[in-house]
């Protein structure tokens, strides 16, 4: 129940805050707006007077507003649960009717964390393309951008996240075909496999040739969409960059002359730490010995190091979570990554630019918050404490509104880490049975 009028329709109301997050000046600033059909309107400073009669007025002095935040990197149908592998059933594809549910609970639970908008980077069908249009609309889920089905070398990683592609002409008739439905919004690539923890390295060759690669990203530019390619190991890493990849997903095992170049071309990063972490805090239920746990160790101990160096060469990075991942919640996961962050050296203000600010800017028109500003949409969550001082008070959201709907009640605890959360490293909220995957 929402305690005052205006909260379910998108107002009018009144916000009172001491500290609103200003993303580019990187600072919190003393306002009060009105939400009025979904806007912000009215802006002006706290003290300006009494705030305009009639309407209710939301208190939040005390707490800091920021917009909305975006996850850049989520697979909306994967089930981060269970944990253990011996207990994970593999994805398979199922009636769009059948999907649909899973997918908005999903976009509800990150909404619930203060996440406005995720992008899905790659689904075995077309559940998350139906989100996009879905979440248009819906001010009780976050928005959703997506690539579709990512595209895969057959035979290669990626079975879980797209479809295959035999040869060239195969993977441009597969970038022709998704460019062209306007749900999509970036093309996904599937060039390198995964780091294979076991070894501490990524043991395949790329699955794409330079010419392939580039005449794949060539298509996509003149076709007027961006590329996102999931890239580890420093070869594949580079033939991603070389190519003109606009978005390096994960970049685990990246060299300092590859980085260079990436910062160079003015790409952009996404490291997503938040599934690796998960491996390597609990490596006894992900299946790893000592001897694997210390080598996902030292991969992520590089990995930091890369970031802040990195960000100390002004490379644009995003936040990604890879949610869907083992262990890697929606919404959850993203408070998680930017933890992970932190935690590396990126001070929490630069943190809080990146996911709400940098973030809108990287995804174009899908994202049109990004600040606090009259006549942007009313997309703000509220925390009850220095945000902008410390990720980690991201786990005392108390308010969140999609364009000005308030969303009912507290979010719930979503156990991201378990170790941190000191649960059992199941959700704090159980899986409903249409949640739940059926198991095989
Ligand atoms: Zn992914």
């Amino acid at each position: 129940m929402n305690q005052f009028r205006g909260a379910d329709t998108g107002g009018p109301y009144t916000v009172l805050c001491d500290h609103v997050y200003e993303p580019l000046a990187q600072a919190t600033r003393p306002l009060r707006f009105t939400v009025r059909a979904g806007r912000i309107a009215d802006v002006a400073d706290l003290d300006d007077g009494p705030p305009p009669a009639g309407g209710d007025v939301l208190d939040l002095r005390r707490h800091v507003l920021l917009p909305l935040l975006v996850d850049t990197h989520v697979h909306l149908r994967l089930d981060p649960w269970p944990l253990e592998p011996r207990l994970r059933t593999q994805p398979e594809l199922r009636p769009i009717e059948e999907e649909l549910p899973v997918v908005r609970r999903r976009a509800a639970e990150a909404l619930a964390a203060g996440v406005g908008l995720v992008r899905d980077l790659g689904d075995l069908g077309a559940a998350s393309l139906a989100a996009v249009e879905v979440a248009r609309h819906d001010r009780r889920i976050a928005k959703v951008a997506a690539c579709g089905p990512a595209l895969y070398r057959a035979g290669c990683y990626g079975r879980w996240l797209g479809q295959p592609f035999a040869d060239s002409e195969s993977l441009c008739a597969g970038i022709r075909r998704w460019a062209a439905d306007p749900r999509v919004s970036v093309i996904k690539l599937i060039p390198t496999g995964i780091v294979n923890f076991k070894r501490g390295r990524v043991t395949t060759a790329p699955f794409v040739t330079p010419d392939e690669l580039q005449a794949a990203v060539d298509l996509a530019h003149e076709l007027g969409k961006p590329v996102a390619a999931h890239a580890s190991g420093d070869e594949g890493i580079r033939l991603a960059v070389a190519a003109g990849v606009d978005f390096i997903e994960h970049g685990y095992l990246m060299t300092r002359p590859t980085l260079d170049l990436l910062i160079e071309r003015q790409l952009t990063w996404t490291p997503t730490f938040a599934p690796v972490h998960v491996q390597w805090r609990c490596a006894d239920r992900c299946g790893w010995n000592g001897d694997v746990r210390g080598r996902l160790r030292q991969i992520l101990d590089d990995h930091a190091a890369m970031l802040r160096i990195a960000h100390a060469s002004g490379c644009r990075i995003l936040a990604g979570s890879d949610a869907g991942a083992p262990g890697v919640s929606l919404g959850g996961g993203l408070w998680l990554e930017l933890e992970l962050m932190q935690q590396a050296g990126i001070p929490a203000a630069d943190l809080l630019t990146m996911v709400t600010w940098t973030a809108s800017q990287a995804l174009g028109t899908e994202c049109p918050w990004g600040r606090i500003a009259a006549g942007a949409p009313a997309s703000f969550l509220a925390v009850a404490g220095r945000v902008d001082r410390d990720v980690r008070l991201l786990r005392e959201i108390r308010w969140v509104a999609r364009d000005g709907r308030i969303v009912p009640g507290r979010p719930p605890r979503m156990s991201a880490d378990p170790a941190v959360d000191d649960q059992a490293g199941e959700p704090a909220v159980a899986p409903s049975p249409a949640h739940a995957e059926p198991r095989a």
